[in-house]
C-alpha cells in the first residue's frame, strides 16, 4: 500500500525542482512517517542539486525537516505517535564513532545521508505513479515533501508548544554553527572569536559566541546587511572583507595577540590560509564550509611551527542531535537564540524562489511551509 504525497523532485542538475505527485511506500520497522509543517532551505541541498556532491536522480532533497508523527515503526523506541519533531542528519548507531557518541562523524555517514536509499534493504520509499524509482531519505528525510518515512535517528522530539516553522530548521544550519562552538571550540568566557562568513551557518556560531561568553567576537563577510544583523545577533566588531584586509584588521582589534578561534564557513582556500596567520598563539582555525572534494588549502607551517596552533574540521557542529536540538529550543525560548531575524517564509509551490533568494543573498534562512 503506498500514499500519494506532493514533493519537490531534482530531475536534472542545475535545474528548478518540479512539484510533482509521487508514491510513499510503507514505513520500516526503524521509522516514522511524518507529515511535513515546514522544513528550512540549506546550503548543502543547492550544492546536491548543482552537482557538487553526487546524488541518484531523480532525487528528493530536504534535509531540516519539522512535523507531526502519524506513523510509528515497531522497532522505533524514542519517538510516539502525534509527536512533534524536527529532523537532522542520520546516522548508523552501530559504527564506532556512534557508539563512542560521535554520531555527527557516523563512519556510514554518506551512505545514511546521500545514499538516495534505505541502508537497510536498499529501497527507496518514493516512485512515480509509472513506477519510476525517486531517491528518498536524503538525510534519512528527504522533507522537500508533504510526507515522509523517516529513520528514527534523524528526529528529534520538540515540545508541543514551540510552533514548528520557527525551530525547523534547527537541525542542520543552525545545530553547525551554534554546535561548533558550544560543543567543539567551546571558547572560554573573556575569549576572542571571529567568524568568517555571515550566512546562516556563520551567524548561528555569532549568537553561541555570545552565549559562550566571548567577549571579542568579530563577523567578516562582504554583504554590509549581514555585517549589521550580525552586530544586532553579537557580533561586537565586523570587518566587509572587500575594503579592507581581514587578517591586518583582525590582529589590530585583538591588540596584536591574534584571535583565540576562528571559525570559516566559506571553504576558499586562500581565505583560510589568511585566516590562520590571524590566529592568537594556540589558536585554533576551524572549517564548517563545504568544498569540492579535492580542494587543498595552504598553511605556512615553517615559522608557526613554534605556535601551536590547531587546524581542524567540524561536522554538524559535532552534535548529538537528540542532545543539543533540546538545548538551541531552551535558549531560543530565552530570547538567546533569536533564529527568526534570519528566516522567512515561502509557500512550498515557491520552492525554487526560495532557493534563488538564498542564492542572491537575499533571504538567509529561506522556510517553506507545508500546507
Ligand atoms: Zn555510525
Ligand atoms: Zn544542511
Amino acid at each position: 500500500m503506498t500514499t500519494t504525497i506532493t514533493a519537490a523532485v531534482v530531475r536534472a542538475l542545475k535545474a528548478p525542482m518540479t512539484i510533482e505527485q509521487l508514491e510513499l511506500d510503507e514505513i520500516r520497522p526503524n521509522e516514522v512517517r511524518v507529515r511535513m509543517v515546514a522544513t528550512g532551505v540549506c546550503h548543502t541541498d543547492a550544492i546536491v542539486r548543482d552537482g557538487v556532491y553526487p546524488a541518484q536522480l531523480p532525487a528528493v532533497l530536504g534535509h531540516e525537516g519539522a512535523g507531526i508523527v502519524e506513523q510509528v515503526g515497531a522497532a522505533v523506541k524514542t519517538i510516539n505517535l502525534g509527536d512533534h519533531v524536527v529532523m537532522s542528519a542520520a546516522y548508523c548507531t552501530h559504527c564506532l564513532q556512534c557508539r563512542s557518541g560521535h554520531v555527527a562523524y557516523c563512519e556510514n555517514l554518506f551512505a545514511e545521508d546521500f545514499g538516495g536509499r534505505r541502508t537497510s534493504d536498499g529501497t527507496t520509499s518514493l516512485s512515480t505513479h509509472q513506477g519510476e524509482q525517486v531517491s528518498s531519505h536524503f538525510f534519512g528525510q528527504s522533507s522537500f515533501a508533504t510526507y515522509a518515512n523517516v529513520l528514527e535517528s534523524a528526529v528529534i522530539a520538540v515540545p508541543k508548544d514551540v510552533p514548528l516553522e520557527a525551530i525547523a530548521f534547527l537541525g542542520c544550519g543552525m545545530q553547525t554553527g551554534a554546535g561548533a562552538i558550544l560543543n567543539e571550540l567551546r571558547p572560554p568566557a573573556g575569549s576572542s572569536v571571529a567568524v568568517s562568513g555571515s550566512g546562516a551557518v556563520g551567524l548561528a556560531a555569532i549568537m553561541a559566541a555570545k552565549i559562550a561568553g566571548a567577549t571579542t567576537i568579530v563577523a567578516i563577510d562582504v554583504h554590509d546587511s549581514r555585517l549589521a544583523l550580525a552586530k544586532e545577533l553579537g557580533a561586537t566588531h565586523t570587518i566587509n572583507a572587500k575594503s579592507v584586509d581581514t587578517g591586518k584588521e583582525l590582529m589590530r582589534i585583538t591588540g596584536d595577540n591574534g584571535v583565540n578561534f576562528i571559525l570559516d564557513t566559506t571553504a576558499v582556500p586562500q581565505v583560510l590560509a589568511n585566516l590562520a596567520k590571524a590566529l592568537s598563539i594556540r589558536g585554533t582555525l576551524a572549517l564548517v564550509g563545504a568544498a569540492r572534494p579535492g580542494t587543498e588549502a595552504p598553511f605556512e607551517i615553517g615559522a608557526s611551527l613554534v605556535r601551536g596552533w590547531t587546524f581542524k574540521t567540524i561536522v554538524q557542529g559535532s552534535s548529538v542531535p537528540q542532545e543539543f536540538i533540546p538545548r538551541l529550543i531552551e535558549l531560543w525560548r530565552q530570547g538567546r537564540f533569536p533564529v527568526e531575524k534570519l528566516s522567512k517564509t515561502y509557500q512550498f509551490e515557491e520552492i525554487n524562489q526560495a532557493f534563488a533568494d538564498s542564492a542572491a543573498g537575499l533571504t538567509i534562512k529561506p522556510v517553506i511551509l507545508f500546507p
